[in-house]
C-alpha cells in the first residue's frame, strides 16, 4: 500500500483576488500548483488526494482537514499565499514577502524538522525571504490547532497537518512567481523532494 498525501489547494476558485496582477487569483493558483505537486508526488509512489479535485470546489476546512483522517493520510498539506494583517500600513503593504509554514501543535516535536525543512526549501526556489516555521494555538483552547484545516485534519487523526504560505500574492515578486508555471514548476520539484525525504519509504 502506498502512503496517502491529501493536498488542500486552499480558498475557493475566486477566492482572494491579487491586489498585484489583474485577474489572478490565490484560490486558482493555489489549485494550479496542488495539481503539479501531486503529479510529482504520485510518481514518487505516493497516493495523492485533492480536497478540490475540481477548480471550482470549495468545500469547508472541516471536510478538508477530515479527507486526511479518513484515508489514513501520513500528511496533511495545505498550499496558500500570503497577504499582510490589517496592521500593516497601506506604504509598508507591497513590500511585506516570504515564505512560512504553519504545522500542528498536537505533534509539535515530529512536525517541526519537516516545516523548516519544507519552508526553507520554498524560500530559496522563491527567491523570498525565510519567515520562518510556527505553531498558532486556538485562542482560549491552547491545545487546539487555530487553522481550522489544521485542527480538522489532528482531529480526524492525522497529526501530520501543515500549512504553507507560498510567499505574499501582494508583493509584485511573490505574485509574479505565482503566476509563472515555470516557477511552479521548480517549487513543485523542490517540495516534492522534500516531501519524499520526509515522508517516503
Ligand atoms: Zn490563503
Amino acid at each position: 500500500m502506498s502512503k496517502c498525501i491529501v493536498l488542500d489547494a486552499g480558498h475557493g476558485r475566486y477566492g482572494n483576488p491579487y491586489p498585484t496582477i489583474d485577474g489572478k487569483y490565490e484560490g486558482t493558483q493555489n489549485f494550479i500548483y496542488a495539481g503539479k505537486l501531486a503529479a510529482r508526488l504520485e510518481k514518487a509512489g505516493f497516493t495523492v488526494l485533492l480536497t478540490r479535485p475540481c477548480i471550482d470546489d470549495d468545500p469547508s476546512l472541516a471536510e478538508r482537514g477530515a479527507l486526511a483522517g479518513k484515508n489514513n493520510a501520513a500528511l496533511f498539506l495545505s498550499l496558500h499565499s500570503n497577504a499582510p494583517g490589517s496592521s500593516t500600513p497601506p506604504d509598508r503593504y507591497p513590500l511585506v514577502r516570504g515564505v512560512m509554514t504553519f504545522y500542528s501543535l498536537t505533534a509539535k516535536e515530529e512536525n517541526a524538522p519537516f516545516a523548516a525543512a519544507l519552508n526553507a526549501a520554498a524560500a530559496e526556489v522563491m527567491q523570498s525571504d525565510n519567515r520562518g516555521i510556527m505553531i498558532r494555538e486556538y485562542p482560549g483552547v491552547p491545545e487546539d490547532d487555530y487553522y481550522g484545516v489544521i485542527r480538522a485534519a489532528a482531529k480526524s487523526g492525522c497529526k501530520q497537518a501543515f500549512l504553507i504560505e507560498h510567499g505574499f500574492h501582494t508583493n509584485i515578486d511573490d505574485a509574479t512567481f505565482l503566476t509563472t508555471d515555470v516557477c511552479l514548476e521548480r517549487l513543485a520539484d523542490a517540495e516534492a523532494a522534500v516531501i519524499t525525504a520526509y515522508f517516503g519509504d
